[in-house]
């Protein structure tokens, strides 16, 4: 009999359910992200967000799956890391579905869950992971039972960085696509803060900076491109040297800002150089989405990894490399 495992994400400001089978087909995938109307995500409204859609949401997933609720045998969440409301408020509708269908609870840990879903879509068996969105940067890979971050942001993350610069002048979020957009009109180069210290990254001073380029009347499209060119050569840097370092030949790109096609070239082109394999995820991968959620969780239930109601409780500050990948043999 193939498993089928019901995944929930709710970690920031979207909420998911996923359907997938053992043999790893994506039966649904279906979420919503809350885009407020001016200013930022704020956790409480987040959480209303998911209890509110949730079990819409999740109602979708499984009618657009084809299988019905007690066919599903796990029930898998993100456990951390993201914003406490908005953890709780996904973790109690998983609770809640699990005992009622009276199957096991997994708590997927939300990082580990986009290296998978990469894995998956890739074929990959053991890639350097450059993992980057709204709340995460970071340079992944496998080694000694865990996924090491061999880098991250020492500040904010890529993806809050072109949000927060596109709220101040003006776009709404998220500002990612649209400063793709406004760079490609252009190829004229302003420097910017280009601080890579050891594996890791800052990007607030480029935030700044580009802030700065803004007030004195810089073009929009040249600011826009040197941001990308400045910071999307900043994370080749460090995701070359852990390729180097780590002697991998794969190189995977994940999460939202993944999407960028820029970054994707680039990246594609490191990857090349050293003879290594590139792979982006899918775009409907690429965000988050419960899909990632669901195989992930199947991946640690098979290998006997699921937890207790009573022991549930959310893991807001959990690290990539905090667990142990019980799943994995190499
Ligand atoms: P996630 O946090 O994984 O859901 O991804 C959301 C983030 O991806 C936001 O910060 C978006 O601005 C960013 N993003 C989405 N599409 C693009 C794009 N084409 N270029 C750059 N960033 C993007
Ligand atoms: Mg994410």
């Amino acid at each position: 009999m193939t498993l089928i495992s019901l995944g929930i994400e709710g970690t920031a400001h979207s909420f998911g359910a996923g359907i997938v089978s053992e043999d790893g087909v994506i039966l649904s995938n279906v979420w919503d992200m809350l885009t407020p109307s001016e200013g930022g995500i704020h956790p409480r409204e987040a959480s209303r967000h998911h209890s509110e859609l949730g079990p819409q949401i999740i109602r979708e997933a499984i009618k657009t799956s084809g299988v019905s609720p007690n066919e599903i045998d796990i029930v898998s969440f993100s456990r951390g890391p993201g914003l406490g409301p908005c953890l709780r408020t996904t973790a109690t509708i998983a609770r809640t579905i699990a005992i009622k269908l009276n199957v096991p609870l997994v708590g997927v840990n939300h990082c580990v869950a986009h290296i998978e879903i990469g894995c998956l879509d890739s074929g990959f068996r053991d890639p350097v992971t450059v993992y980057v969105s709204g709340g995460n940067t970071q340079t992944i890979a496998f080694s000694g039972g865990r996924f090491r971050t061999f880098g991250e942001t020492l500040d904010i993350a890529l993806g809050n960085m072109l949000d927060t610069f596109g709220r101040s002048i003006g776009m709404r979020f998220p500002a990612g696509p649209k400063i793709e957009e406004a760079a490609s009109e252009v190829s004229d180069y302003y420097e910017l803060p280009y601080s890579v210290k050891g594996m890791d990254l800052s990007y607030s001073g480029m935030l700044t900076a580009a802030r700065r380029l803004h007030s004195e009347g810089v073009s929009l499209s040249s600011i826009c491109y040197s941001i990308q060119e400045t910071a999307f050569s900043m994370l080749a840097e460090v995701s070359e040297r852990a390729l180097a370092h780590t002697k991998k030949n794969e190189v995977l790109l994940t999460g939202g800002v993944a999407k960028n096609n820029r970054l994707t070239a680039i990246l594609e082109g490191m990857a090349k150089r050293h003879d290594a394999s590139f792979h982006r995820v899918t775009p409907t991968l690429a965000g988050d989405q419960g899909a990632m959620i669901a195989w992930t969780g199947l991946l640690q239930h098979r290998a006997g990894d699921s937890v207790t109601i009573n022991e549930s409780s959310v893991l807001p500050k959990w690290r990539t490399d905090e667990q142990d990948i019980i799943w994995r043999d190499i």
